[in-house]
């Protein structure tokens, strides 16, 4: 392709996108395909020579968008949003063709600077203190585009590990970071984003699930008690991950209380905002982050609601020196004459390389302005607000949490397995997606009001369809004599959390973290059948497996030696456990730990029932190190050095 053709092509495709996204109600909002669907339609080999264009371009229609979940469609409502706009389409575009890898100020000035002004521009637009602006020089504070939140979760845990060892090796210079790094703790709610739970597993730093009160909010007082236990054994309290805009049920942290505990504590507070973030830009929704002025980072997406589609994850900092400590390597090929001056972008995130993402950014504040911002928001409550009056109209629903912003909560009065049974119907048909959760023992529906040009007649068109699909699934019930309606709910239940399981959204009793499957018609596919399997033998009876036994670990009486535990470690541990050995399944041991989930459901299914018949097994009593040498050496109560 030379440049006229790409002139030409460039141009359709740019028509080809606009046709899409102005028609995009016409379209199914969720695919009808199975695993699989994609490989027999395409060559098995790689061409040995190029193609044209045309034959290329057919294959969008042809192979692509039958299996396209609709992101940007009105009658998307799982999830979070996650919306593009032509300004922030052009900034990609832009950025694409320039390419910039604006590690270093001298990589790319333009790319560091725009950056550095943008992100100024935007911790105040949503009236973030001062403390956060590289502009103020009271701080190293400033702003920096991370990849993802999970990626932002991960660079202020790894900044307040770096401190707090400092801290301690100053007190007890006989530490070693690693003996100090066994020690450590972190805190979010039992509501928080599993990607705390991930940055936790890479920190190798242990975490403690605090629970949430009524309202799914996590509070002073349960922090408080969880921080003064662990402290209690041994271990050094770092890091809490507060969440503004919980997943599940968009609850908001209380950061006005955790923040003046955490301040006593040295704890590095680190803010996820995901979604919510974006509301902030409205005054009207900032009591929702009080407190923020005591927290030391905070990030948000403006690739979920503001617009600038993905990626984009918009962090602060009040101290960039703590991220320089923790990533600062400077290789003599990245040193230049401006250094220390200039912002190297390269020491506030893991990558070396980035892009220049402050062009789309840029694009869709000065297009949009402030106001256009604020009231698209502003529109997305309201269809929220909307949405939620119709649920309240209809006495056969109940809005089970308090609405936050542009996401409801609502389920079928009555047995959790009636909302099982109307998500599946309503993902089933195709017309509306939505996925559940799971609160406090309730199955939900959440509907989150996604699309920019989202209307009220999306909106009733939406309820029109769940209300109908209700009624196919409770009037027959009506008509049931006692026995017959057992019977039938009997059914239900047997398939009961299948949704859960396959949509894996948090609170769920998933052992999986990572996005997985939407929900499947429950007549196809085979994964239906394992995931069947997983959910009967595997979560019976527990809402949460993983979180309760890392709990248990934590309240262990040598909680300094007790293994951070996940899916992936807590498998490994079976496995060299003789009994898994006589499991039914005897190539387990075989299969690689490497591998997609779809590769390994077969080895959770077994190591699931494994780790319910094995906890015996384990051992508190400190641990013993067989080194190459032979001599053996025991390690028992190591002394408390926190208490103090
Ligand atoms: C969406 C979301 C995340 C994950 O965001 P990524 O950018 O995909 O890592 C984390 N936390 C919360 C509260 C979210 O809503």
């Amino acid at each position: 392709m030379d440049a006229d053709e790409f002139r030409q092509r460039g141009k359709e495709m740019i028509d080809f996108i606009a046709d899409y996204l102005t028609n995009i109600r016409t379209r199914r909002v969720f695919p009808n395909v199975k695993p699989g669907y994609m490989r027999p339609m395409i060559d098995v080999e790689a061409p040995k020579y190029g193609e044209s264009w045309e034959n290329i371009f057919k294959d969008i229609e042809r192979v692509i968008m039958p299996g396209i979940t609709h992101w940007q469609s009105p009658y998307m409502h799982a999830y979070f949003p996650a919306l593009n706009s032509y300004p922030s389409l052009l900034g990609d575009m832009l950025a694409n063709g320039l390419n910039q890898i604006g590690f270093t100020w001298a990589s790319s000035p333009a790319c560091t600077e725009l950056e550095a002004v943008v992100m100024d521009w935007l911790a105040k637009m949503i009236g973030l203190p001062n403390d956060f602006l590289h502009t103020n020089t009271d701080t190293t504070g400033g702003g920096v585009i991370q990849t993802t939140a999970s990626e932002a979760t991960l660079v202020a845990l790894l900044a307040a590990r770096k401190e707090v060892i400092h801290r301690v090796q100053d007190q007890f210079p006989y530490l070693s970071p690693a003996e100090i790094n066994g020690r450590l703790v972190a805190y979010c709610s039992d509501q928080a984003h599993s990607s705390v739970e991930k940055a936790c597993l890479i920190g190798l730093v242990k975490l403690n699930l605090v629970p949430s009160d009524d309202k799914l909010r996590l509070r002073g007082n349960a922090l408080r008690q969880a921080i003064a236990k662990d402290k209690e054994n041994g271990l050094i309290p770092f890091y809490l991950c507060a969440t503004l805009g919980t997943t599940g049920a968009c609850a908001f942290d209380n950061l006005v209380e955790l923040g003046s505990i955490c301040e006593r504590e040295h704890i590095w507070i680190h803010v996820d905002a995901a979604y919510a973030g974006s509301a902030f830009i409205c005054p009207e929704f900032r009591h929702l982050m009080n407190g923020v002025e005591l927290t030391q980072s905070f990030a948000f997406n403006p690739s979920k609601w503001m617009m600038v589609h993905f990626d984009c994850t918009a962090m602060w900092v009040k101290s960039s020196t703590a991220l320089h400590r923790a990533f600062n390597v400077d290789p003599l090929y990245l040193q230049h004459e401006n250094a220390g001056v200039a912002i190297d972008y390269m020491h506030w995130q893991v990558p070396l390389s980035r892009r220049f993402r402050a062009l789309k950014l840029w694009f869709v504040i000065r297009s949009f302005g402030v106001e256009g911002l604020q009231k698209h928001i502003r529109n997305s409550v309201q269809m929220g607000i909307l949405f939620e009056s119709l649920v309240n109209s209809d006495d056969r629903f109940e809005v089970p949490a308090e609405r936050h912003l542009g996401l409801v909560t609502f389920r079928l009065k009555g047995e959790n397995e009636l909302t099982e049974q109307l998500l599946k119907e309503i993902n089933s048909g195709g017309l509306i997606h939505c996925v559940p959760a799971s609160i406090k023992g309730k199955y939900i529906i959440r509907f989150t009001v996604t699309a920019t040009s989202t209307n009220a007649d999306d909106i009733k068109r939406d309820w029109n369809i769940i209300q109908n699909l209700a009624t196919q699934i409770l009037h027959p019930l009506d008509n049931l004599s006692p026995r017959q309606r057992r019977i039938t709910m009997k059914n239900l239940h047997d398939d009961f959390r299948m949704s859960l399981v396959l949509s894996n959204t948090p609170l769920s009793p998933c052992l999986i973290n990572g996005s997985f499957a939407a929900i499947l018609p429950s007549d196809t596919s085979h994964i239906y059948e394992m995931t069947h399997e997983l959910s009967q033998r595997a979560l019976k009876n527990s809402l949460l497996p993983i979180s309760r036994r890392r709990r248990t670990k934590n309240d262990s009486t040598h909680p300094t030696i007790s293994k951070q535990m996940s899916i992936d470690c807590w498998m490994i541990n079976n496995k060299q456990d003789h009994r898994c050995l006589t499991s039914s399944t005897p190539s387990s041991l075989s299969i690689s730990r490497q591998g997609s989930l779809d590769s390994r459901i077969e080895e959770i299914l077994e190591n699931n029932s494994m780790d319910n018949n094995n906890n015996n097994n384990k051992t508190n009593d400190g641990f013993t190190l067989t080194p190459a040498n032979g001599h053996t050496e025991h390690y028992g109560n190591i002394p408390n050095i926190i208490k103090e």
